[in-house]
Parts: C-alpha cells; structure tokens; sequence
C-alpha cells in the first residue's frame, strides 16, 4: 500500500470511523462523501461518526491457502460483522477456535497489528474481531 493512502484510509481503520447522513440518518462505512440515497439532499451534511465496536458475525470464511505474506496466518477465518450501527464491515476473527466460529456469533472489534511493510518503514495496525467476551 502507498504511504498516501495509509495516511489517508488512517482514522477509518484505527476508529471504524464512517459517516452519517444527517437528512435521513443512514450510516456508511467505509466513509462516503454524499449519501447514495438523498443524493444533492445530503450535500454537507455528512457527518463523521464512529461506529459502536460490537456487532455479530453476519458470514464467514476459512482461509487455508493464503498469499506469501499471509502464510503465516493460515488457517484464518475472514468475517463480515454486522456491527450494531446497522452497517457490514469485512475483518479477520482473531482469537478464535476456528471451530467455535458461527453465524450470530457476538464480536467486538480490537486494534492488532495488520502487516508489517517494513521495506516503507512502517508497520501497519488496524482493526479485528475477537468473541465478545475475551
Ligand atoms: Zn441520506
């Protein structure tokens, strides 16, 4: 990933950080500069807003092949979480017993390192899921 965009895509992936259209309320992550529904209706009233860090597994998958820079990693589990602001948001589930995974399954969304590009000089941190009670 290019430093310009890690610096840019920085407070989303720190904070779960999405915008809010403040005519008719929708939530968006990642961040959306016009709301898709109200369209010219919405222009300058979008709203940063930081997601609420709990949700439940919506789907999930179990990665056993993975790129060099996964490897790693595997076997790992990708989830798409349906946060309790409403929206779906992709991550890995970490801390896990992969087959303790299910669909309904309360999460909540932690910071942990995401990859290393120490070649830029830079390690990469983000967020990710653990069960809710860990
Ligand atoms: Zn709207």
């Amino acid at each position: 990933m290019s430093v310009a965009r890690h610096w840019r895509e920085t407070p989303g992936r720190y904070n779960l950080v999405g915008t809010k259209c403040g005519n008719c309320g929708r939530i968006y992550f990642p961040r959306r500069s016009i709301c898709p529904e109200c369209r010219r209706a919405s222009f300058g009233k979008m709203e940063q807003y930081m997601l609420k860090d709990h949700g439940t597994v919506f789907t999930y998958s179990v990665v056993h092949e993975a790129s060099a820079d996964n490897n790693n990693l595997k076997p790992y589990a990708i989830a798409m979480i349906r946060m309790d602001d409403g929206v779906l948001v992709t991550g890995q589930l970490v801390d896990v017993d992969l087959d303790k995974v299910e669909i309904g399954m309360p999460v909540r969304a932690v910071l942990r390192k995401l990859g290393d590009e120490s070649h830029i000089a830079t390690i990469n941190y983000g967020y990710k899921f653990v069960p809710k009670d860990k």
